[in-house]
């Protein structure tokens, strides 16, 4: 019997077995998918999960991949309305890590043990030895206990259906990596069309979104090549873009027993605002040292102040996702006005230490220290 078992190998599910395997944890991991999934989502690493990825040898594999984005800069009809300072942040990586999750994904997959690919879970039975996972094709794994970092998708392993509230917003977004110029500062373009991001990456490439509204986007790269170059006056050649929605959603509780759960297994926010990844990486991190002791032993000191703090970093997470998506949606001129006016004086002042300080995620509870 294994002592954990982790259900999932997205970056959450990695980043935990990495970091288990290097406190001597027998773990193991397993995915349903055959092959890492393809497609690039989460690119940015901030402060505080930078620096808990130290522990399993994570983080200089990111930092030698990643652009580091010292400077954000809130824009609105051409002009620049706040920057924001990551690199003036009292932090120990003053910065945005931003590399395409494919790569920080294979920086995990080197340190996690191998994952066990194929392998789709699909019920959990806890007995008083542990914990039995079933798998589609009739197989048991057994393990002292559970993490399940499965995603969106598998969080039926855990949770009854419509045990977790979910929002789902009307606001759907157009986004592609391209080659284009801009230096390693973050561009927020909050214009009356709708918000444009655009985002550094390595290799001369940045991340660019748009918001498109409820409507139906017949062709992704037309519309974000259109809606960047009208909204923003960036001219891109676009091509392979996708489209995403927002859905809002936090679990109400992490644990039954010896079956645990992080990750967007456990809640969702916007992708606007970029701290799914790293949410879920902080539930991972700060839960690993308590692993060990509590399969070992019974110990499970740490766990309930574990599981309180998690789910109020999501809740705090999801409410201001939730402000930057309506931050993002196209206004008509008077209110397009009074919202960059609003900005200014918010940002420019003591608030824009605040606001950067949110970004960051130095408020989530799992950053002191970082
Ligand atoms: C467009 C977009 C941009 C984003 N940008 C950012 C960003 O810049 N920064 C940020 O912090 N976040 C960002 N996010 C959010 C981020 O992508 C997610 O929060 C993150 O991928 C969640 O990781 P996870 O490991 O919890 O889940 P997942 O990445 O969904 O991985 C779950 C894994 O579990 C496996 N699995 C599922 N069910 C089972 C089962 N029953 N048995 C075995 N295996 C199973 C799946 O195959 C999958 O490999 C973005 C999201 C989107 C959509």
């Amino acid at each position: 019997m294994t002592e954990v078992l982790v259900v999932g190998a997205g970056p959450v599910g990695l980043a935990l077995a990495a970091d288990l395997r290097a406190r001597g944890v027998d773990v193991e991991i397993v995915d349903r998918r055959d092959a890492v999934g393809g497609g690039t989502r989460a690119i940015g690493i901030h402060s505080p999960a930078l620096t808990l990825l130290e522990a399993s040898g994570a983080t200089d594999g990111i930092r030698s991949r990643a652009v580091r984005i010292g400077r954000g800069e809130a824009r609105a009809d051409g002009r620049v309305v706040a920057a924001i300072r990551f690199d003036r942040l009292r932090a120990r990586h003053p910065y945005v890590a931003a590399l395409p999750q494919s790569d920080t994904l294979e920086v995990l997959t080197a340190l996690a043990p191998p994952v066990r690919r194929g392998v789709d879970v699909v019920a959990l039975h806890e007995d008083r030895a542990g914990v039995r996972a079933v798998t589609a094709a009739g197989g048991e794994w057994r393990a002292g206990a559970v993490v399940v970092a499965s995603g969106w998708s598998g969080r039926g392993l855990v949770y009854r259906p419509g045990a977790i509230r979910t929002r789902h917003y009307r606001d759907r977004y157009a986004m592609a990596d391209v080659e284009a110029a801009g230096g390693p500062v973050a561009r927020v373009h909050l214009e009356r069309g709708g918000v444009v991001e655009s985002f550094p990456l390595p290799d001369g490439r940045r991340r660019l979104v748009a918001w498109a509204g409820a409507a139906e986007i017949a062709d992704a790269d037309v519309f974000l090549r259109d809606a960047v170059a009208s909204r923003a006056g960036i001219e891109v050649e676009v091509a392979g873009a996708s489209t995403f929605g927002v859905r809002r959603a936090v679990a109400p509780a992490l644990r039954r027993g010896r079956i645990v759960v992080v990750g967007d297994a456990a809640h969702e926010v916007s992708p606007i605002g970029g701290q799914g990844m790293n949410l879920g990486l902080l539930d991972a991190l700060t839960l690993a040292p308590l692993l060990a002791p509590w399969v070992r032993t019974g110990d499970d000191a740490g766990l309930a102040t574990w599981e309180r703090d998690r789910l109020a970093s999501a809740r705090h997470a999801a409410r201001l996702a939730l402000l930057n998506t309506l931050l993002g949606r196209a206004a008509a001129p008077s209110a397009h006005h009074a919202r960059t006016t609003a900005l200014r004086a918010l940002l420019r002042g003591p608030g824009g230490a605040a606001f950067t300080r949110a970004y960051a995620m130095r408020f989530d509870r799992a950053a002191r220290g970082t």
